[in-house]
């Protein structure tokens, strides 16, 4: 497919169906990684904005067009939606890797994703109306009872930077298959697509309200969209601090929500792999694909010490031939991460490393071929303590340190000494071991000789520091929905009997 040329749109907030200037009329910047341009800018919504879009998202689930659509209704326009961005795909996969740093190719990938998911939820959508009210059996007779399974209502939605409008899709879809009304508020650093949704969603003639985008910083527009008294629910991807403020900020109105965070995921390599390269290939994927800024990203190595000098020779091999290069270049495998403050984050963690005793193997710079942009080597770190700041914290940068073993009881005790539990992997030919590593991980997910194939059928989230709730499958749309019982006194003519009535008490 090839890569066009792109201007890039200049866009509003996108509210009640149309594009609004926001109330206080701030922009921000859109710099391009990969050469440190301004390339162009996205409004700033503040807390005026968040109240007019919350308005418009409650008036839809009001007015008939949207609030009393059937699911196989709603089916349509999400289908509607995934045709158009199919038809915009090279347009979308070009903002996307300029805003981003995304390689082209993987960009493209995310695009055919987020088709992939809105029509999932189409069919969901549709199924959804014949569970939308389902019997329970009760033990008695004198009762019937029956359950609505019906929209949340007014839902956040805050994403993060590292797959844009995938990370938007995982949770708009979802949101609109079940029947809410949403407000998105995609991240500062990377807007464009998730605001070319809202023309896509404008071409397919979604009800006005359905949903609404926000751009704008985290603390002016993400902060008071969490605090909403008429929002009735967040769900938010994104750093492990940030859930912190917003978990607390929601408890103070007892509003849900669902928390996808970063991780610190092991990859487990047995001396018994089916073949070297292949296992080596998987542990280059695993941490370095979207320029290593993945949730999941498989950053602690551990490997079994019998052939740790031979996989770490091919592994040196492999990492030398990543082709580092501007992320429009055909076979580009790694650019830039998304900006100067990320650049010097992940350069900070490495520097530390260095000064904790660690040894930098390979990496740790500026690949020298490329004076501007945010590009960072892929790193690989040896010689690492549990106690170091690598082994501990989430990167999000192109770094893999790494730790040999000796027992797979010693395996799965470094696997799960993290705070973290979002993924882990396991290379091995030992099917049943690859099961007993899977029982033990404390993770959300299990990757068994491979690392990082995301796919929107299974769930996806998880546990310890890594957040809780499910997206993706059928939990995905759970997230959206409201389960009401109504309950009915199937015997109206015969007297509950838990009080004595006065007509019978003898004295008239
Ligand atoms: P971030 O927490 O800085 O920002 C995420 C979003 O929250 C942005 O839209 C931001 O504007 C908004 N925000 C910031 N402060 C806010 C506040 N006070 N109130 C409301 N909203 C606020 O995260 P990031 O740097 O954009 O993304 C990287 C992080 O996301 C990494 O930790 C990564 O692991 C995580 N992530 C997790 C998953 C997952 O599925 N678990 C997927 C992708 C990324």
């Amino acid at each position: 497919m090839a890569i066009p040329n792109i201007r890039i749109p200049c866009r509003q907030l996108f509210i009640d169906g149309e594009w609004r200037e926001p109330v206080k009329k701030n922009r921000l910047p859109i710099i391009n990684p990969s050469t440190e341009e301004t390339i162009g800018d996205i409004p700033a919504a503040t807390a005026e904005d968040v109240d007019i879009a919350v308005k418009a998202a409650r008036n839809a689930l009001r007015r008939d067009d949207w609030g009393s659509t059937t699911g196989a209704q709603r089916a349509k326009y999400l289908r509607a939606i995934a045709a158009k961005v199919l038809e915009k795909k090279p347009e979308l996969a070009t903002l996307e890797t300029i805003d981003s740093g995304k390689p082209w190719f993987e960009a493209a990938a995310d695009m055919d994703d987020v088709v992939a998911c809105f029509e999932y939820y189409a069919d969901l959508a549709e199924a959804l109306d014949s569970k939308k009210k389902t019997e329970v059996k009760l033990h008695l007779d004198a009762f019937k009872t029956h359950v609505y399974r019906e929209p949340l209502g007014v839902v956040g939605l805050i994403t993060p930077w590292n797959y844009p409008l995938l990370m938007s899709t995982w949770k708009v879809a979802p949101a609109l298959a079940a029947g809410c009304a949403a407000v998105l508020k995609p991240s500062e650093m990377a807007s464009i697509t998730s605001l070319e949704l809202g023309e896509i969603c404008r071409e397919v003639g979604l009800p006005p309200g359905a949903l609404n985008i926000l751009t704008g910083l985290g603390h002016e527009a993400g902060s008071p969209l969490v605090s909403h008294p008429d929002v009735d629910k967040i769900s938010f991807t994104g750093s492990g601090p940030t859930g912190v403020k917003i978990m607390t900020a929601a408890a103070q109105l007892v509003k849900p929500v669902t928390l996808e965070l970063g991780g610190k995921s092991p990859i487990v390599v047995f001396d018994d792999i089916h073949d070297l390269d292949i296992a080596v290939e998987w542990t280059l994927f695993g941490c370095f694909w979207t320029n290593g800024q993945i949730c999941s990203a498989t950053s602690r190595l551990i490997l079994q010490e019998t052939i740790a000098s031979k996989f770490l020779d091919r592994l040196l091999e492999w990492t030398k031939n990543i082709k580092i290069s501007d992320p429009l270049e055909e076979d580009c495998k790694l650019g830039p991460v998304i900006s100067r403050g990320q650049y010097e984050k992940v350069m900070k963690f490495i520097s530390t490393a260095k000064n904790e005793g660690a040894t930098i193997l390979y990496g740790g710079e500026r690949p020298p071929h490329l004076k501007k942009g945010y590009y960072i080597q892929p790193t690989i770190i040896t010689d690492v303590d549990t106690s170091m700041e690598i082994w501990k914290e989430e990167v999000f940068g192109p770094v893999l340190c790494l730790k040999t073993f000796k027992t797979e009881e010693e395996a799965i005790e470094l696997a799960n000494d993290t705070r973290y539990g979002l993924a882990s992997a396991i290379l091995s030919k030992d099917l049943d071991r690859c099961e007993r590593f899977a029982k033990a991980s404390q993770s959300g997910c299990v990757w068994i000789n491979c690392s990082q194939p995301c796919f929107w059928q299974p769930p996806w989230g998880g546990k310890k520091r890594s957040g809780f709730g499910r997206e993706l499958g059928e939990w995905g749309l759970e997230n959206y929905l409201n389960i009401k019982q109504v309950t009915q006194y199937a015997s109206p003519n015969e007297p509950w009997g838990f009080y004595k009535s006065p007509s019978k008490l003898g004295n008239c």
